[in-house]
């Protein structure tokens, strides 16, 4: 039974977003992600059925091989956002380049950025998956281009995802606190059901992928081996480990209960930052946490003050509760101060 003190996603926008143009034209743009979202929930669910399960031959820009539902999501998401009037440009994590669409520049138009489906590789063993996305204003009075994708996540004006797990939940911030919403199958609404979200200022649980150990640097190696040490450390509790392996389940996972996720910078592949991507991935999630009361860095910048140089460029993450983010920070930070790096502090 849905209890009746809970209002609709619909209700809730229209008590937080104004009258003008600028808002109600954000609207759509949140209506048209929303539909999407109701859309892949429904491919996510029948993809055993309808033989959409496993791989294609072809791979993405980031040289990684596409699940079926991969390309099925994302041109769902296009199809909805193409059709939607106030949105003037798309990017996608499986679309080579910048979608620009021409629109009335006169009005307030959005650029969208999505991960249609985030832990693709969960599908097959019925994990839990999700899809992340965020808008940026497009600018006004002239055609929106490639390039005003760059900016810094702090220019997001909204963001979210979505969870195809149990329920299906919807995550969402306009810059007013993160709410979120469960989807009632037969309504057919989303239905605020934890309103202004906090992230814990402290944790006991942190999430990392172990097997990159030995690619880490110092910092991360100190951090993860005081959490190891539990009770006998310096850190005088014990710490429990998590590993989703969908960055979108193991994020909501800290925004529920707290918690730190951990994607660093390492030496695996040395001419990537990290692993994940920062206009759709690290950018709308660290909005969604910060909203929350948590924090978000690479561990040595903000991850939102970042100025993108590639609308697919990748970069470090740590991310959940406050104070383990500023302790991370301050080991990197501590770190590039010791005189043996002096030559290659990126602070410099
Ligand atoms: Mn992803
Ligand atoms: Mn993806």
């Amino acid at each position: 039974m849905v209890r009746k003190m809970h209002k609709n996603l619909k209700t809730y926008l229209s008590e937080n977003l104004n009258q003008t143009e600028a808002d109600q034209r954000l609207l759509l743009v949140i209506y048209a992600i929303v539909e999407s979202v109701k859309q892949v929930a429904i491919m996510v669910e029948q993809a055993p059925l309808a033989g959409q399960l496993g791989k294609l031959i072809h791979s993405n820009i980031q040289g990684e091989q596409q699940a079926k539902l991969d390309v099925l999501s994302n041109n769902c998401f296009v199809a909805n956002l193409q059709a939607c009037e106030a949105v003037a440009g798309l990017v996608s994590e499986e679309v080579d380049d910048a979608i620009l669409l021409a629109r009335d520049d006169t009005k307030s138009n959005y650029l969208v950025v999505f991960d249609p489906i985030d832990g693709s590789s969960n599908i097959e063993v019925n994990v839990a998956v999700g899809s992340i996305f965020s808008a940026l204003k497009a600018p006004v009075g002239r055609a929106a281009q490639a390039t005003d994708f760059l900016v810094k996540g702090a220019e997001q004006v909204f963001a979210g995802y979505a969870i195809y797990g149990p329920s299906l939940v919807l995550v969402l911030t306009i810059g007013a606190g993160t709410q979120c919403f469960t989807f009632n199958r037969t309504t057919g609404e989303f239905i605020l059901t934890q309103a202004n979200l906090r992230v814990p200022d402290d944790t006991q649980e942190f999430a990392i992928n172990a097997s990159n150990a030995r690619f880490w640097e110092p910092p991360i190696e100190q951090y993860v081996q005081e959490c190891q040490a539990g009770t006998t450390g310096v850190r005088g509790k014990d710490f429990n480990m998590r590993w989703i392996a969908s960055m979108v389940s193991d994020v909501h996972r800290i925004l529920m209960r707290g918690g730190v996720y951990l994607y660093p910078k390492d030496n695996k592949v040395p001419i990537k930052a990290g692993r994940l991507r920062l206009l759709y991935e690290l950018n709308p999630m660290s909005m969604v946490i910060e909203q929350a009361g948590g924090a978000a860095s690479t561990g040595r910048a903000q991850v939102l003050e970042l100025k993108p140089t590639d609308i697919h460029q990748r970069g470090p993450i740590i991310i959940g509760s406050k104070n383990e983010v500023e302790r991370i920070r301050s080991y990197h930070q501590d770190f590039d101060q010791l005189p043996r790096n002096k030559n290659n502090n990126p602070n410099r």
